[in-house]
This record gives structure tokens, sequence and C-alpha cells, in this order.
């Protein structure tokens, strides 16, 4: 029994070719909206077509930017059926946002239940070519038309999907990031660990330096002491130094990847050690240097994993594992993408049928 209502588009779109789709430019015939109003809470929750808002120019969200989202997708496997990965998780940190942003939660349920309706009901907008997916983006928006600084007492919920993409379309090719020393992506206090669209506007320009200056991505390091390094561009980061895998610990700045999630889980489950706690720039170039530092790789849900090659602090340029994907990037990108399409079995409950 469907839990939401649907009305139809009467015009659907010509699907996009799927060998050349991208990321995020082509959307699909509907979305869900839930409305929020104090008192009543979240009502009204629905499919329709997919279309422009229309909105006060004086509405919350664009001036103080309270607003939190999401990114997940549904993968198409080899039977033709449609899953998702892990999306109580991401229902979980949804809230997490919520409530650092003054934002009202939404039942897990609710939100899982409304990604696996709206995604049945565009099921075959989720491209069959290998390596591409549906993605989805869960967002919240405060809708109250007013300027006074508090939190809105209305909100909308909103889901959109687009066809995306195989991001490895041209084979899975290490990257050369950039340690950023001035730009700070977030701190401790802040709103680093929740989805945000505040925290991307921060981190834009030096996103965009660090693009000019020939590097794919920007290492940030901590906002207090620009010593600890936190997560690269907007993946979460790990390397392999002296047989064990360092990933930076969840203080607060740093984002709560699920992705980051289950590749802790993976590699303890193989037996390697994972420590999750501060490195400091200096301590990951002089393992570079001195030959401690095996691999390093960005986790995030678009790439799933992906290797660093090179990377420069001021003066300092070092090669990891010779600018080639290591074994362990590797067997995470292999036995993840194999869960997520449903190539090996699920053993840890993490897929979710549509
Ligand atoms: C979404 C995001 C990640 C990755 O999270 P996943 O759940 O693995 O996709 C990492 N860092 C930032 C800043 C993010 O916004």
């Amino acid at each position: 029994m469907a839990k939401y209502p649907v009305t139809r588009t009467t015009a659907p779109k010509a699907k996009p070719d799927e060998s050349s789709l991208g990321f995020g430019k082509v959307f699909t015939d509907h979305m869900f909206l839930m409305d929020y109003t104090l008192g009543q809470g979240w009502h009204d929750g629905r499919i329709v077509p997919y279309g422009p808002f229309a909105l006060d120019p004086s509405c919350m969200v664009f001036h103080y930017a309270q607003e939190i989202f999401e990114g997940m997708k549904a993968y198409r496997t080899a039977d033709g059926s449609v899953q998702l990965f892990r999306p109580y998780e991401n229902a979980r940190r949804l809230n997490n946002s919520a409530d650092r942003l003054c934002i009202p939660q939404i039942p897990e349920e609710d939100f899982v239940e409304a990604v696996r309706e709206l995604v049945a009901v565009d099921e075959d907008w989720v491209p069959h070519a290998a390596g591409t997916s549906l993605y989805i983006r869960p967002f919240i928006i405060a809708s109250d038309a007013a300027l006074g600084v508090h939190a809105s007492k209305t909100y909308i919920f909103c889901i959109i999907c687009s066809p995306s993409g195989s991001y490895y379309a041209a084979g899975i090719n290490p990257v050369k990031i950039y340690v950023e020393n001035d730009d700070v992506r977030a701190v401790r206090g802040g709103t680093g660990f929740t989805k945000c669209g505040g925290n991307y506007a921060a981190s834009i320009r030096a996103g965009q330096r660090a693009e000019e200056l020939g590097f794919a991505q920007v290492l940030w390091l901590d906002g207090v002491e620009r010593k600890y390094i936190e997560e690269v561009g907007s993946m979460n980061v790990m390397f392999k130094i002296d047989g064990k895998v360092v990933t930076p610990e969840l203080r607060g700045s740093v984002l709560p990847g699920i992705t980051r999630k289950s590749c802790i889980e993976l590699i303890r489950s193989w037996g390697i050690e994972v420590e999750e706690r501060l490195l400091s720039a200096e301590e990951l170039f002089d393992a570079a240097e001195t030959g401690k530092l095996e691999e390093a790789w960005g986790t995030g849900t678009a790439a799933v994993v992906s290797p660093i090659g090179e990377m420069k602090w001021n003066e300092r340029e070092v090669v990891v594992n010779g600018g080639q994907i290591g074994p362990i990037t590797q067997r995470l990108y292999d036995e993840l993408t194999g869960i997520q399409w449903g190539r090996i079995p699920d053993e840890r409950g993490w897929i979710v049928k549509v």
C-alpha cells in the first residue's frame, strides 16, 4: 500500500542518452513534496510532476540558508530490479542535520518510504548501463516569508532524482590534491557534521583555486589549528600508513559519510586495523616521505572511492603508491559497488529494495 498519493505528469519527458549522462543535469518526471507547519507537523506528503517552486522573495532560505540535504542513489541490478544502499543512514543523518539547523525532524520510516515510492514511480528513469545510477537528492528548506532571524515556522521537504553517469567512465584514475592553508570548510561547534548548503557555499572558493592550480580537490585542514586533516573536497579521506588505515575522527567538523562508515566496517572485517584519530598534515607528509604512506583515497556516494595519486602541501609534493590505485582502495571499490549493484550478496542488511 502506497503511503503517498501520486499525481502523474501528463507530459513525460524523453529519457536522456545513457552513454552521456554526466551528473545532476537531467531530472526525472516526478518529485516528492511534503509541508511542515508549526502546530500541525509534517503533512501532505505527495508525489507530483517535477517542476519549479513559487516562493516569496523574502523566504528565509534565500537569506539565512536554513537548509539541509542528503545525497544517495538507486541502483539497477542485473535482474532489472532497483535497490537503495543504507537509506536509513541517510534518514538518520538528515535528522541530525535538522537538529543542528532547528529544522523539524522527519520519522525515518516516512523518509525511506518517500524515497522508495518516488523511485518506484520514476523507476524507468533508473539507467541500465554499467556504473550508472539514479542520484537522489532529498532536501528541506525554510519557507517562512519573513526577514527576522529565527527558526522558520514552515518548511518544504522535497526529493528530486537525476539519472547519473558512471563516475569512472574513463577508468579509475588517481587524482592530484592540494592542502588548503587559508580557507576552512567547517569548525567544531559549527555545521561541519551536517549536510547543509552553507558548508558548500564556504568551500567553493578553495575548490576553484585548487582547480586553477591543476588539482582535482582540496585537502581540508581543521579550522582551529589548521593542522589536522579533515576531508578531501566533499569526500571523507582515508590513508593506509604502515599497515593500518587511518581516517580523521568525527569531532563535529567532519561529515559522517555513509561510505566512510561502510569502508571502516569492511576494512575491519578483513582483519585490517582502522584508527579514527587526529592526523596532522605534518605526520601525513612525513609518512609519505619515509615510504610509510601506502595508499590514500577519498570516500563518498558519488565516486564510492577516489584514489589519491599525488598530494601537495606548501612546497612539499609527494606521489602515493606510484600514482596508481592501491589494493585496499581497489578492494573497497569492488566490494561496495558489488553490493550496490547486486553482484555480491548483501550479508550486512545494507540493501533496501524499491
Ligand atoms: C556527503 C558528504 C560526504 C560523503 O558522505 P557519503 O554519505 O559517503 O556520501 C563527505 N563529506 C562531505 C562534506 C559531504 O557533504
